[in-house]
């Protein structure tokens, strides 16, 4: 039996890799999405082709009755999620003294509640059976800041916390909890700056080069797989070398 994993936000860019890759390792992948329902149910039904156990939930991440009804479907169809990939996420750029409240709220609402959602809805299988895996999706702005990306670059570093938090909370019980901060990935998150501002990302990356959602998926599906048995608490910074 296969056992099942939820990618939050999976419908495109990052979480649409992870789905993918962890599908491919033999995870029974559910892919969460908010409104690109055709972009959802066309992956799970090309995974389902190649042979994986696969199914696409809308839910937004941030309404905290949604993702149970999600996490009950899932487990329906695909058994009880022993695997939480915390993907989701909204950014948003622009100056902080321009920041509206309804702005700021949803931010934390996606990025932040979303997870303790998530998390929340998954957690009673994973304690009653002593195992389960935990990735959630920083960024490297949550580790050292960025301009113009206040909001976001808070809830980044939030998830950081609740990151380490939950690793020495949950470890008793079994469970790892990591994260992963990407640096700059080529998605529509990205490609939303504009050509100029990509340029200059591509120049301050050491690899010169943006990410690809892949480089992050093998990330995620690293810190999921048994060969990190031994690694709980952790940020794996996957970001060809922007922060060092
Ligand atoms: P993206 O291309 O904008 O895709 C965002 C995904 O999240 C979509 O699948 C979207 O679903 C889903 N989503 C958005 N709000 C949601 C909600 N309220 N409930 C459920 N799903 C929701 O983003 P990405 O670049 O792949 O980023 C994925 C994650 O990586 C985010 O957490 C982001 O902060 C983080 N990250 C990205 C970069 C980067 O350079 N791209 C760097 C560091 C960290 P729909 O398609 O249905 O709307």
């Amino acid at each position: 039996m296969r056992k099942s994993a939820l990618v939050t936000g999976a419908s495109r860019g990052i979480g649409q890799a992870v789905a993918t890759v962890l599908a491919e390792e033999g995870w029974a992948v559910c892919i969460n999405y908010l409104e690109n329902r055709d972009a959802a149910e066309d992956l799970a039904g090309q995974l389902r082709c190649q042979g994986c156990a696969a199914l696409a939930l809308q839910a937004d991440v941030a309404d905290r009755r949604a993702v149970e009804r999600m996490v009950r479907t899932a487990a329906e169809a695909l058994g009880p999620v022993e695997l939480l990939v915390n993907n989701a996420g909204i950014s948003h750029q622009g100056l902080f003294q321009d920041m509206d409240d309804a702005l700021w709220e949803r931010m934390l609402a996606v990025n932040l509640t979303g997870p303790r959602n998530a998390v929340q809805a998954v957690l009673p299988h994973m304690l009653l059976q002593k195992r389960g895996t935990i990735v959630n999706i920083s960024s490297i702005w949550g580790l050292r800041g960025g301009s113009c990306e206040t909001a976001y670059a808070c809830t980044k570093a939030a998830l950081i916390a609740l990151t380490r938090s939950l690793a020495l909370e949950l470890a008793p019980s079994g469970i790892r909890v990591n994260c992963v901060a990407p640096g700059c990935i080529e998605t529509d998150m990205v490609r939303a700056l504009g050509e100029e501002t990509r340029a200059m990302l591509v120049e301050q990356t050491p690899l010169g080069r943006l990410g690809t959602p892949e480089d992050i998926a093998q990330a995620v599906a690293f810190l999921a797989s048994e060969r990190a048995a031994f690694i709980t608490g952790q940020v794996l910074t996957a970001d060809g070398g922007f922060i060092v």
